[in-house]
């Protein structure tokens, strides 16, 4: 016999499958309208990739470490849970970042000038960013099918320094590659400015401002970064607190199948719930899996293609006095075509994709004196080693890209695997979502798509798509029609 519980028996008005920030935000906002919902959780915990842990007098992040200040959408959730005041922003040091070139670190231009003078790009490569503004930007016709980032970089700046910088960037945010990302799909504001001022660096020229009133926080420029004195995962556990019974942990949905007008959604320990509507705010590959049981296999198949990226995570902690880290945010290795075209060194690069330096960043995240630094590797990298091994091999990369000839030891470290975390946003995802969500409201109705692969993969944008979505259902409950 499959264990019942009779908080289960009722029908609910939506069932939300999985917990991490993007299902937390759409159960809030469903409980705060009065609709009888449950987030439904596989893990013991909610908050999915963004999640805290202290270890000694060391804080890490197992995924998203900042939002920039002008994620609203973070602040307005933070002032209605009440964490206004626990917002910080980063130390503004934390704009200098790095960059692997030629065997070492350098700073990374990030303003036009700054980007003419460096000695990263070429004279010809200069000459073609220099000259961005005056060749005016046509969108592609309709009919043309989208450009990659690298394209369409390409096409701006000239592919060295898109490759260079681009690649960089995209294996920092996406693990991913800049020449498989749709432009549009992948970074629709960019897009958008482009639209709007004809060009790049006109677009980058204008700042805009937000129109809105002020946002709950710290009175501090957009482009400051955000946390909280313990990490994101004080967002995810104040909704946590909030959902109360209404989240269901070690609760793995493994079937969704049709009951009459309602869907039933079946456990991983048999137990069922049926709802009236449900939001499957999980990855594409686990929502793929539920969509073909529930007899959506076109749908299914759409989603089983959507390419997600892993990215296997070290963090270490160094004791005070025994790591010296260069000032600001971090550093980023660019692609290895990209540094074999110029930047190349008998100095092999390092193995990271990029690394953090999050007690450059906020007070209390190392012991003072001391340094938290997290490294990003790409899936696969160090297979086989165990977690000490994983810990002296991130290290030692560390000491490299940081020329430092001794070692450290760390004094704490924690390893995390993230296999297939990251949609890759690729040319023409965008439609083939819109497509689905079309389809989808025809075959399916009641059954929404709220996972990062939907609506962006970055903490605002999923907390804001939890929020939509969470809207129109309610809506609809009242029978107001979904926008
Ligand atoms: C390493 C890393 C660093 C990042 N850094 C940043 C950053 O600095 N800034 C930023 O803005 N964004 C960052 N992001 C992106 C952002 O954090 C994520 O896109 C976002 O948090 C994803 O939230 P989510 O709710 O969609 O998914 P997830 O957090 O993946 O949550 C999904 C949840 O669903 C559960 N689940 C899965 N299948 C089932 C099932 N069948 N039944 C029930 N539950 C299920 C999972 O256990 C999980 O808890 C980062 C992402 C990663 C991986």
């Amino acid at each position: 016999m499959p264990p019942t519980d009779s908080a289960l028996d009722l029908p609910l008005d939506t069932a939300v499958v999985g917990a991490g920030l993007g299902g937390l935000a759409a159960g809030f906002e469903l409980q705060r309208r009065g609709a009888r919902v449950r987030v439904l959780e596989a893990k013991g915990h909610g908050g999915g990739v963004a999640t805290s842990r202290r270890i000694g007098g060391y804080l890490f992040e197992a995924g998203p470490n900042t939002v920039p200040a002008g994620a609203r959408n973070l602040r307005e959730l933070a002032g209605r849970l009440g964490l206004a005041d626990r917002l910080v922003a980063a130390d503004p040091a934390a704009r200098v970042r790095h960059l692997w070139f030629g065997g070492r670190l350098r700073t990374l231009p990030t303003t036009p000038p700054a980007l003419v003078t460096t000695g990263m790009l070429s004279l010809a490569s200069k000459l073609r960013v220099a000259t961005e503004a005056l060749r005016p930007w046509q969108p592609p016709g309709h009919d043309t099918p989208e450009p990659s980032l690298a394209e369409l970089l390409g096409e701006r700046i000239g592919a060295e320094a898109t490759d260079l910088f681009a690649g960089a960037f995209v294996r920092g945010v996406y693990a991913g590659d800049h020449r498989r990302l749709g432009a549009k799909s992948a970074f629709p504001r960019l897009w958008e400015r482009l639209e709007r001022h004809g060009g790049l660096l006109r677009g980058l020229a204008r700042t805009h401002g937000d129109d809105g009133p002020p946002a709950p926080g710290p009175d501090v420029p957009a482009t400051r970064l955000l946390s909280f004195p313990e990490g994101l995962g004080e967002l995810a556990g104040a909704l946590q607190r909030e959902l109360g019974p209404d989240l269901l942990c070690n609760a793995r949905v493994e079937r969704l199948t049709r009951a009459g007008a309602r869907w039933r959604l079946t456990l991983a320990d048999g137990r069922t719930l049926e709802a009236r509507t449900v939001v499957l705010a999980v990855g594409p590959r686990a929502s793929a899996s539920l969509l073909a049981d529930a007899g959506l296999p076109d749908a299914a198949r759409a989603l089983a293609d959507i390419e997600s990226r892993g990215v296997r995570l070290v963090h270490l902690g160094f004791a005070p006095g025994t790591l010296a880290l260069p000032p600001g945010f971090g550093f980023l290795v660019p692609p290895p075509e990209a540094l074999a075209r110029r930047g190349s060194s008998t100095t092999p690069p390092p193995q990271a994709l990029g690394a953090l330096f999050p007690s450059n960043l906020f007070a209390g995240r190392a012991p003072h004196g001391g340094a938290a630094v997290t490294c990003f590797f790409p899936e696969g990298w160090a297979r086989g080693a165990d977690e000490q091994q994983r810990a002296e091999l991130a290290a030692a990369d560390l000491a490299h890209a940081l020329r430092v000839d001794q070692v450290p030891t760390p004094e704490v470290s924690w390893c995390l695997d993230w296999p297939a975390a990251i949609p890759q946003y690729g040319p023409g995802h965008a439609q083939t979502i819109s497509d689905l969500e079309t389809e989808l409201a025809r075959a399916a109705p009641g059954l929404a798509l709220g996972g990062s692969y939907t609506g962006g993969v970055a903490v605002d944008q999923v907390l804001a798509r939890g929020r939509t979505l969470a809207l129109r259902l309610a809506g609809n409950a009242r029978g107001v029609p979904s926008t």
